[in-house]
């Protein structure tokens, strides 16, 4: 606990220095601000409409209750709008039931409807098992990061939701940014957007309302909210690049406050500028599931080795 009193409201004792803002805050003010800045970034990015059903999803780890959270007060001001959560059970033994239960309680109390849906129900194995039989030698993220936005679209689908938020923050998103300039994926790299929505509405539109809030805030709003949360890391972890990153990016917004938030405008401002050149997306539905892709058969379809539409039956 900071012993200063609070800048904002000059009462209470501090609970989060805010380095970049040169400001102080204590508990309230500081759950205040968080929350009013998810609303100006929702607001900002258009990112919801008033009869919207979102799902969201939620994992059970900080970030996602966090905003689970924040979008159930808000939503007390929308009574139009819908919110069920969502969670993927990807089947990994000793580390995903805490969380599905995390996320089940949390839903419970709040009284948000809970979808659950996992790999084995939707593909017929769980990570577990479809990595026991794998040759390849690709990380078990990239399968299990195909396979969960699948899930999770499936699973917004199947509660009628016409648009999902996911629970990505600011550093997040610069890492992932990173990652792609690091591994040469220009095309992903200027094509950032807090709001992905299909122009023909086709798919489910995405959005990221706690993108412009840094991990750290996160946190730190979960414990002010006394939230439950996971706290193991998943076995599988091993996304070396992207943990190094993670590293580089704490150090340096620990010398040079406000650096993260200068590097996500600058995302914002390079997607802008090269818009005008960039091709349209090649999103269609893909040959065997229907689910987005920009090949004929998706990721998801592919990893599970189906690699050709699915013949029709003539009739
Ligand atoms: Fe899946 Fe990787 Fe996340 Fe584990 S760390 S849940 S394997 S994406
Ligand atoms: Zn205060
Ligand atoms: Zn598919």
């Amino acid at each position: 606990m900071d012993p200063e009193s609070c800048t904002v409201c000059k009462r209470n004792p501090g609970y989060f220095r805010r380095e970049y803002e040169g400001k102080v805050l204590c508990k309230s003010c500081f759950r205040e601000s968080l929350e009013r800045k998810v609303r100006r970034t929702i607001s900002h990015w258009d990112m919801f409409s008033p009869d919207d059903h979102v799902a969201v999803a939620v994992s059970g780890g900080k970030d996602s209750l966090s905003l689970l959270m924040i979008l159930h007060k808000l939503w007390k001001r929308f009574p139009r709008t819908r919110i069920t959560a969502v969670t993927v059970d990807e089947g990994i033994a000793g580390y995903r039931e805490e969380a599905v239960d995390l996320a089940t309680k949390y839903c419970e109390k709040l009284g948000v409807e809970h979808e659950v849906v996992s790999f084995e129900e939707l593909y017929g194995y769980g990570l577990d098992d479809f990595l026991k039989n794998k040759q390849e030698r690709m990380t078990a993220c990239s399968y299990c990061g195909v396979f969960r936005r699948k899930a999770i679209n499936l699973a917004a689908k199947r509660v009628g939701a016409n648009k999902i938020a996911t629970a990505h923050n600011l550093d997040d998103i610069v890492q992932t940014y990173m990652l792609n300039l690091f591994q040469g994926d220009a095309e992903r790299f200027v094509r950032f957007s807090p709001v992905l929505k299909d122009p023909r509405g086709l798919f489910l539109t995405r959005v990221k309302p706690l993108c412009e809030i840094p991990e750290r805030e996160v946190v730190m709003y979960g414990y002010a909210e006394d939230l439950e949360f996971q706290t193991a890391s998943c076995p599988y972890m091993t996304e070396a690049l992207r943990n190094e990153l993670r590293t580089v990016l704490n150090k340096l917004e620990l010398a040079h406050p406000g650096v993260t938030f200068s590097a996500y405008r600058a995302m914002l401002r390079l997607r802008t500028l090269a818009e005008p050149n960039l091709a349209p997306s090649h999103l269609q539905a893909c040959k065997s599931c229907g689910e987005p892709t920009t090949f004929e058969i998706c990721e998801a379809c592919k990893m599970q080795g189906i690699n050709s539409a699915i013949p029709e039956i003539p009739a």
